[in-house]
Formats: structure tokens, sequence, C-alpha cells
């Protein structure tokens, strides 16, 4: 796993060069958003400096919730999951699988985040459309935007709405492009200082960038 330190409060955490993490500090210790593929739990435990206090999804595809069952394991009930309740009765089988991997996951979160709470320094924004229960997190000290699959970096960046792009794996697990192309202006309507994505490199400044992204989609 590459551990990359992009500032004070944030860490990203890369598997097999294209699947993102982040660890963010806060008071208490470290909000752990997305785990990545199965089998990283032991990989980010290590990678943690500080006590991880909670997990936080930004939606349900394997390649983000993959760990979540082996970290649930490992750091124990107090360490509270969230991921919103649409992505989360799909893991219960309580809603039809939409498009991109779902792997069974048996955790249950202990609740569902809701569009505008704060979880510690993050504010969840709604951001549908990828998944039906997509979230992103912007964080309210420096607006770093952690955008989960809405938009990815991995050849410069792209709105996931898009389906013929050089890097279309997000795309192809897209449910709803016109839905993700409205979360799309959704977050970059929050003026972002810094783009975090599930799949690529952390973009600094990344507005026009997004401008450009969203005209394509
Ligand atoms: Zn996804």
């Amino acid at each position: 796993m590459r551990i990359t330190k992009i500032n004070d409060h944030l860490t990203q955490l890369t598997r097999l060069r294209f699947v993102n993490a982040y660890l963010v500090r806060e008071d208490d210790g470290l909000t752990l958003v997305d785990t990545t593929l199965k089998g990283a739990g032991k990989d980010i435990i290590a990678a943690a400096d500080a006590p991880i206090r909670r997990i936080l999804l930004t939606h349900g595809h394997g390649d983000h919730a993959g760990s979540v069952d082996e970290l649930r394991e490992a750091l124990g009930a107090d360490v509270e999951y969230l991921l919103a309740e649409p992505d989360a009765r799909i893991h219960a089988g309580e809603a039809k699988k939409t498009a991109g991997g779902w792997p069974k996951i048996a955790s249950r979160p202990d609740r569902f985040p809701v569009a505008r709470e704060r979880i510690g320094s993050l504010e969840v924004v709604a951001a549908p459309g990828h998944t039906p229960g997509h979230v992103a997190f912007v964080d309210a000290r420096d607006r770093t935007l952690l955008c989960g699959d809405t938009f990815t970096t991995m050849w410069g960046v792209a709105v996931t709405a898009k389906k013929l792009q050089r890097w279309p794996l997000a795309a192809t697990a897209t449910d709803d492009p016109e839905l993700d192309r409205q979360s799309a202006r959704t977050l970059r309507a929050l003026e972002p200082a810094r783009l975090a994505p599930g799949h690529g490199p952390v973009v600094e400044a990344p507005l026009v960038a997004m401008d450009r992204a969203i005209a394509k989609a």
C-alpha cells in the first residue's frame, strides 16, 4: 500500500496504483474514509498513526467497502461504521444491486450519514448517481473534497457519468449518469480547494479541471 501524506489532516492510502482510501485526522483520532478492496485491513491499521475512531464510506462498491468486515473485526465494535442507507440496503440484500461490483459485506452500519451532517470536520454532501447512496465529504478546515467516485483523476479530472474516457472503470460502474452529472455540478459549486478522489491522485486547485470535466460529461 502506498501512503501519501497530503497535509496535516489528510493521508491518502493507495492500493494497486488506482484504489484510494483516506485517513482524516480529527481531535479524537482518525476517520477512515473508504477501505479499498478486500484484504487491506492490516495495511490500513498499520498506516494509521492514531486510533481509527470511525469508518465512513462514500459508497458500497467492493473497491471502497471491501475491507469493512475485516476492519470491524480487528478494530472492535466501538469503532463506528457509517454508510448511506440506500447502499447499506443493497449490502443487506434488501434492495436490488445497481451497476458495479457489490461483494458480500456482512457488516451493517451503526448509522447512516445524512446530507449536511457534520462528522468531525467532515460535512456530508449527498452525491447520488454513481450509486443510489453515494455521498461526498468536505473538510470544513481546508475545503478538501473527498468526492468518492463522482470524479476520478486517473488521467486528468473526469466525471464518472462520461462513459467513453481513458480510465473507464468507475464510469462503467456508474448507475445513473444523469444524476451523477447533477452531483458533479453540486460538488463543483462547493468550490473545493483540493479534490481527493476514490481513484487517482489528489488534485490541488481543481475548479478549472472540474469545469472542463463537467462540460465533457
Ligand atoms: Zn464505485
